[in-house]
């Protein structure tokens, strides 16, 4: 019999959970307190200690925990990043990355384990997909980088291996948990969720009108080069995609952060940035370039620091804000998917930094 996965269940569902198992409503409570710790959570029923011990044998023989439990991690000399590799109860494993800026602690967490989209210049695709991530496991990421570190965690993006809006139930699910006041009380506006733009969820999510930051992996001005890199631009192309971000911002009021890995003499040149900030017009946008990481199997090289001073001088010249985002862990291969391939193709070698 597949056990509940308690810890995807919002407080309201935990109510009527006790109801149905004759407990008192009151321990629903209790036990949402001990799973959504924000330093951390519990792993086992037997730390529930509040609760009678029949109590917590009845609730381990229904339901389950559903954890991450840190199996490599690498610290950046740099500047502190930390790269967690986590291993799910069903021995799958995926991938997150603590930062620390001056406005607090961030993390990026995965969504799916792999991921179907298949960006020519992802290191997450090229391994393939096996699943769709729970809630739980989304929520097990931060609480244990959080008690790993021993601080608390104020910012998430959902910006790990997976794409978010292609596990939509779960991952809003998630944002429902993480947001609320008895549980991680993460407000929304500190949540971004990356996506490479799968349109009808846009709008689905558009209508939700939550405040939090939508990216918006753009990578490309037009369609020839977007398809190229990009297989989910067969299926929308880009005037579908910013037709849909538009509605996104109306409906919410929010700025949307448009992400353009910087490519060599791929998506670089200035009519690039000429073309694009056309076709943004009118979209209330932050462009972020990122210079792109070269992925074993795949070609790309770097934009030049003069080259990424260019574009973002022709796009500001536009009227469009627009930084090189801030490369942190460059010395961990921070940026995910790649250390899960690595520890594949070894073997599961332990990393003691
Ligand atoms: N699927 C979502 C979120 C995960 S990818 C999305 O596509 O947005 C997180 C971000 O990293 C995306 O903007 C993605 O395009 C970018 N990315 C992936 N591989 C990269 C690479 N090699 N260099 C730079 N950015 C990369």
């Amino acid at each position: 019999m597949q056990r509940i996965d308690i810890k995807s269940k919002t407080l309201d569902e935990l109510q009527d959970m006790m109801r149905q198992m004759e407990f008192p409503g009151y321990r629903a409570k209790q036990i949402y307190h001990w799973l959504h710790d924000p330093r951390g959570g519990v792993r086992t029923f037997e730390e529930m200690t509040d609760l009678p011990k029949e109590m917590r044998m009845i609730l381990a023989q229904n339901t389950e925990i559903r954890g991450a439990q840190i199996r490599l991690k690498q610290v950046s000399k740099l500047d502190g990043t930390v790269k967690y590799l986590f291993r799910l109860n069903d021995g799958e494993h995926v991938e997150s990355v603590l930062m620390k800026y001056r406005h607090g602690d961030s993390i990026c967490i995965s969504t799916q384990v792999g991921c179907k989209m298949n960006c020519s210049f992802c290191a997450t695709g090229k391994s393939g997909f096996s699943r769709d991530l729970l809630p739980s496991e989304m929520l097990s990421q931060i609480q244990e980088a959080a008690r790993d570190a021993g601080e608390r965690i104020s910012h998430i993006v959902l910006m790990g291996m997976g794409e978010p809006l292609d596990n939509y139930e779960n991952v809003l699910r998630f944002l429902e948990l993480v947001s609320s006041e008895e549980g991680m009380n993460i407000g929304m506006r500190h949540i971004s969720l990356s996506t490479c733009g799968l349109v009808d969820k846009i709008y689905e999510l558009a209508d939700k009108k939550l405040q939090l930051t939508l990216s918006v992996s753009l990578h490309a001005p037009n369609d020839q080069i977007r398809s190229s890199t990009m297989p989910v631009n067969r299926k929308w192309g880009m005037e579908a995609l910013l037709k849909a971000c538009r509605y996104y911002s109306c409906q919410t009021g929010r700025r949307i952060s448009f992400e353009y890995a910087m490519i060599k003499d791929v998506n670089d040149m200035d009519w690039c940035a000429e073309v694009l900030a056309k076709r943004l017009n009118g979209i209330l946008a932050h462009v972020n370039l990122i210079p792109v990481n070269s992925v074993t199997g795949a070609e790309y090289q770097k934009s030049g620091i003069p080259r990424q001073k260019r574009f973002i001088s022709i796009l500001n010249s536009h009227g469009f804000p627009a930084t090189v985002r801030r490369t942190l862990g460059s010395d961990i291969e921070a940026s995910c998917g790649q250390l899960k391939r690595r520890y594949e193709k070894e073997g599961g070698v332990e990393d003691e930094s």
